[in-house]
């Protein structure tokens, strides 16, 4: 699994390695109210594309990865990846 995001400051998908994160545009405009998307990150574990939630960021709640196929739970805290629990 990825430590660290890789942000990305333009929208390149094949450049969305796992690990990487891009913040989007309308960032805070879509979604929840009280906690909108903000960015669209790649599983650093598999490399799946989720929507990422403002309190997902600000590591108050975890990634959950959307992936049948894998069961990466992480915060994060800054850009560094937190597993929440041992694979
Ligand atoms: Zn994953």
């Amino acid at each position: 699994m990825v430590a660290e995001l890789d942000v990305l400051s333009e929208w390149i998908p094949e450049q969305m390695a796992p690990g990487t994160i891009f913040v989007l545009e309308n960032a805070g405009k879509v979604g929840e109210k009280e906690d909108p998307y903000w960015a669209v990150l790649s599983c650093p574990e598999c490399g799946t594309l989720g929507l990422t939630t403002r309190k997902q960021l600000a590591g108050l709640l975890p990634v959950i990865c959307g992936s049948q196929h894998c069961s990466a739970q992480f915060f994060i805290h800054d850009s560094q990846v937190v597993s929440r629990k041992p694979f």
